[in-house]
């Protein structure tokens, strides 16, 4: 009781940084009161934990942040939250987000921004932004994202804490609100990487109702407990990239520097497709958006407009009325790409390059353990500097949707201080599905 009315307070006290949306304070507290009188206690006994406004909790509000689903309640609960609640976690409340999960600023929201927690002129990153600053801020002790194309990791990045984004598969997509079906992934965001692995081994595994959910949970593939060598590749493409920040690039560098005193074998390893990874993601997740959003047309969700004359017209005014414009911008990209006549031209090429990236990463896993890259190539920006220019604010998640296309787990890490003063991350990236040795070796690091 006592951990949740602390939260609450912490809640009530950044209010302004418009973290949540909703806030279940008396629930939380009976469920509180509830759990101390079991006398069974689960592996997340009491931890406070907040959801992602696109995860579903049965009997509540979930609305993506869009207004098209404004006063929907979940039916059901998405799978990872059963699993939390089965282990005695409290759900705190649902975070504000980009509408859909698609941004990289947390400004695309219904609900407005949420902002940054060191610096109120900045943005959290996106679009689990409201999840990190709630972590960051002491709101709840643990958050669960969505990362279809680097929503954890940068939202992470930009705050200072520790976000993982598993490998495809790994968690079950069952009650996260669709964007891109092929990328989604249900994330994790917490202080320290010891936080993030039990909530992965209570959330992870096979689920009947998810068919992509793998069969098996994450393994232990490591031989001994003790601190081992390993071989991590970086791509001088990245750390050199003309868009990213130098002194970001420079902490990077001396990164690399420091793991090899430690005994580390770190390595360059060219990577040609660096400049055709955000059109392929583009074109396909907008494609999969489309498609996926298609379903809400103001009857089965949410707020629909008054009377119309015919119903392609109720339609119209439905969706013109409930959606954000980047989000009609997706719907109408991904139309495009799938149009016929411009199908073969972008969805099918996007296909093969999507391929040819995943068969390059599963080569260079062949020689090393891990990646090692930056999450973003500047800190968080201003409110508003990104907004203006969706082509630049694509161009910025250059370097985490790269573990979306392949399904790989990735993990950004909170070892950077820019002279700023605001924090930066390191990403961390490895093969299949690593994550157990990917959490060992990163809990080193911190
Ligand atoms: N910036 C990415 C996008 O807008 C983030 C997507 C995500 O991970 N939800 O598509």
């Amino acid at each position: 009781k006592q951990a949740v009315q602390s939260c609450l307070f912490l809640i009530e006290q950044f209010k302004e940084l418009n973290a949540f949306i909703e806030v279940f304070a008396e629930e939380a507290i009976e469920r509180a009161l509830f759990l101390d009188s079991q006398e069974v206690k689960g592996k997340l006994h009491g931890v406070v934990i907040g959801i992602k406004d696109n995860i579903c909790y049965k009997d509540h509000k979930v609305s993506a942040a869009s207004r098209i689903l404004e006063g929907f309640t979940s039916l059901y609960s998405a799978t990872a939250v059963e699993r939390l609640l089965a282990e005695g976690a409290i759900i705190i409340g649902r975070q504000n987000c980009d509408e859909f999960g698609m941004g990289s600023t947390n400004e695309n929201s219904a609900y407005g921004p949420t902002l940054h927690p060191d610096d109120h002129s900045r943005v959290p990153g996106g679009s689990s932004g409201g999840s990190a600053v709630a972590v960051k801020k002491g709101m709840c002790m643990v958050s669960l994202g969505s990362d279809t194309g680097g929503s954890v990791r940068l939202p992470a990045d930009y705050c200072g804490i520790v976000g993982l984004k598993p490998g495809y598969g790994t968690v079950s997509r069952h009650g996260l609100i669709a964007y891109g079906s092929s990328f989604d992934q249900i994330g994790i965001l917490a202080n320290n990487v010891a936080d993030v692995a039990i909530v992965l081994d209570v959330i992870s595994g096979p689920d009947d109702f998810d068919s992509t959910a793998l069969p098996a949970k994450p393994t232990n593939t490591q031989q001994s407990d003790k601190e081992e060598k390993f071989r991590i590749a970086y791509f001088p493409e990245w750390i050199n990239h003309p868009s990213i920040d130098p002194e970001i690039s420079v902490q990077i560098r001396k990164y690399i520097e420091k793991l090899e005193a430690m005994g580390q074998e770190v390595k360059p390893v060219s990577f040609d497709l660096t400049e055709y990874i955000v059109p392929t993601y583009y074109i396909l997740t907008t494609a999969e958006a489309s498609s996926n959003l298609s379903r809400y047309d103001g009857i089965r969700y949410g707020k629909s407009a008054g009377e119309t004359e015919d119903l392609a017209s109720f339609y119209r005014s439905n969706r013109a009325h409930g959606f954000g414009k980047e989000v009609k911008r997706r719907i109408m990209l991904g139309t495009f790409v799938l149009s016929s006549g411009y199908y073969d031209a972008y969805y099918t090429k996007a296909q093969q390059v999507r391929q040819q990236l995943y068969q390059q990463t599963r080569l260079i896993f062949n020689d090393f353990d891990f990646i090692i890259a930056p999450n973003a190539p500047t800190i968080a920006p201003l409110l508003g500097e990104k907004n203006k220019d969706p082509l630049a604010m694509y161009m910025g998640d250059i370097f985490t949707v790269f573990a979306n296309l392949t399904g790989i787990p990735a993990i950004s890490l909170p070892v950077f201080k820019h002279s700023s003063n605001l924090p930066f991350g390191l990403q961390v990236a490895a093969g299949g599905q690593n994550e157990v040795s990917l959490l060992r070796f990163t809990h080193q690091l911190m």
